[in-house]
């Protein structure tokens, strides 16, 4: 178990990059991903990011996260990206009316009026 979550961990300069998939989400529990390659690993990231990553729309995503392992196993989650047909995209919100893009789901921070899921290639 140890040594395939291991395999599956690739250093990057700022930290570890690790990709798998949510597991459905339980509520009251962090979020925890399912890593590509075997085992499962608990997410501590921010209230913004925890919102992105649980959005229904996003549900069957394979995501690259990139962060810090703490000790006892938990990922500290600082950038997160899906990834479509083997490439990273940034995830963001879009409200068509006000040409305002953010990064969290939700009702636009101007009209209040319902925002686009928009994954944008690069990183
Ligand atoms: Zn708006």
């Amino acid at each position: 178990m140890v040594g395939a979550l291991l395999l599956a961990v690739s250093a990057v300069a700022s930290g570890e990059a690790i990709r798998g998939t949510l597991l459905a989400p339980e509520a009251g529990k962090s979020l925890q991903l399912a890593i590509a390659g075997g085992g499962t690993v608990d997410l501590e990231l921010d209230e913004g990011l925890e919102l992105t990553m649980r959005d229904p729309q996003l549900a069957k995503r394979l995501w690259e996260l990139r962060g810090q392992r703490h000790e006892g196993g938990r990922f500290a989650v600082e950038k997160i990206f899906t990834v479509k047909e083997g490439e990273l995209h940034r995830v963001t919100y879009y409200c068509e009316i006000c040409h305002i893009t953010t990064h969290e789901p939700g009702l636009c921070m101007c009209c209040q009026g319902d925002t686009d899921l928009r994954e944008l290639p690069g990183e």
